[in-house]
């Protein structure tokens, strides 16, 4: 075997205005285009990524982002890529791959208000922190076609919070998401459970703020946090010695579902039967709320029983299976009743078919 070679790291450009838009032309943007399918797309819709920054303001303690710092691209920049994609290729779906595209007000309404006047309608997806997010982009997101706003809510649990660095309370968590479904702009939630400070009631609670603001455009479950290399975490797991290095990380990691290193004070076989139980909550409640189809749950409510406690690891969980149909109508009507404060309307999206792969988080 020749010998591994390690390049040294280039070094970060400080200026994205002076890189040019990708070649794309000499790529089978045919494939590219119609691989990727988003809940609330339609079927004649096209998805494909795109970023606007690169970066973040933040270090949360579990994040494996390499440079420090945000840097953003000039709005009307990232709309002359958008104009190429859509008029050459046909995409109509933007995924913002950006680490936080919704990160300074003034920039993010710029954009917004470019897209509405530079470009036909078209829908997109980005990720936000809780930290920069109100009423007026709310709305503008809205209008310029946004369907679905990631967040990382992490935890309900304010000292956890507070622990992981996040630099974000449970109070901008809960107003966040109340304000995007009161936008009707659906939200992906991304809770962890397993940081210094977790118990086995915050995973519980965890769930519990999962089941309030689930839309079930896929199924929602409680994940283990990684210790990433790069990650203060990761920093934390080899100085306790729970981690020998980047070599010993990779030889160990083979499920995110699983844990590989124990940061709280409970035992590994009550964190996974409490996991196991609230996972399993977690995937009844997405089928009840949706397609009813109590042969998958049991399936995978099987799988996560393999994974957790007989070394089944080919298991990827359930958002990268097969999701269930749901109609918007059935998850608003469900979310009307579970929430009066939170108004829904008709989203303009797509009833996911049985055996359409979703993708995104
Ligand atoms: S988790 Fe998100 S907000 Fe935190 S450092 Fe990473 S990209 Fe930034």
């Amino acid at each position: 075997m020749p010998p591994n070679i390690e390049n040294p790291r280039r070094k970060t450009i400080k200026t994205l205005k002076n890189i040019p838009h990708p070649a794309w032309d000499i790529f089978p943007m045919e494939k590219y285009t119609s691989c990727l399918r988003f809940s609330r797309m339609t079927e004649s819709d096209r998805a494909f990524p795109i970023m606007s920054t690169r970066g973040c303001t933040d270090k949360c303690s579990f994040c494996f982002r390499l440079d420090s710092g945000i840097r953003v691209r000039k709005p009307e920049d990232v709309i002359d890529e958008m104009k190429i994609l859509y008029e050459k290729y046909g995409v109509t779906y933007f995924y913002f791959v950006d680490e936080l595209a919704v990160v300074n007000k003034k920039q993010i309404l710029k954009l917004l208000k470019l897209i509405k006047t530079e470009l036909p309608p078209i829908k997109f997806r980005m990720d936000c922190r809780v930290t920069c997010f109100d009423h007026e982009i709310a709305r503008e997101l809205k209008s310029a076609g946004c369907g679905m706003l990631n967040i990382g809510f992490e935890t309900s649990s304010q000292k956890v919070l507070d622990e992981m660095n996040k630099r974000a309370s449970v109070t901008q968590n809960i107003a966040a998401a109340e304000l995007a479904l009161k936008n009707e702009i659906g939200i992906g939630i991304n809770m962890i459970w397993g940081l210094p400070g977790d118990t086995i009631e915050t995973m519980k609670n965890n769930a519990e703020f999962i089941k309030k603001y689930n839309q079930y455009d896929q199924i929602r479950t409680i994940r283990p946090v990684t210790p990433y290399p790069g990650s203060p975490l990761f920093v934390k797991a080899v100085k306790e010695g729970a981690l020998e290095g980047p070599d010993d990380f990779y030889e160990k990691f083979n499920n995110s579902d699983l844990y590989m290193v124990n940061f709280t004070n409970e035992t590994m076989d009550k964190i996974y039967e409490a996991l196991f139980e609230v996972n399993s909550d977690l995937i009844r409640d997405h089928f009840q709320n949706t397609s009813q189809n109590w042969d998958r749950a049991d399936d995978l409510i099987g799988r996560f029983r393999a994974l957790y406690f007989e070394g089944g690891i080919d298991f990827r969980g359930p958002r990268d299976s097969l999701p269930s149909t749901i109609s918007d109508k059935q998850a608003i009507n469900r979310h009307q009743r579970s929430d009066s404060a939170t108004t829904m309307g008709v989203w303009d999206g797509l009833e996911l078919e049985e055996g359409t792969r979703l993708s995104g988080m």
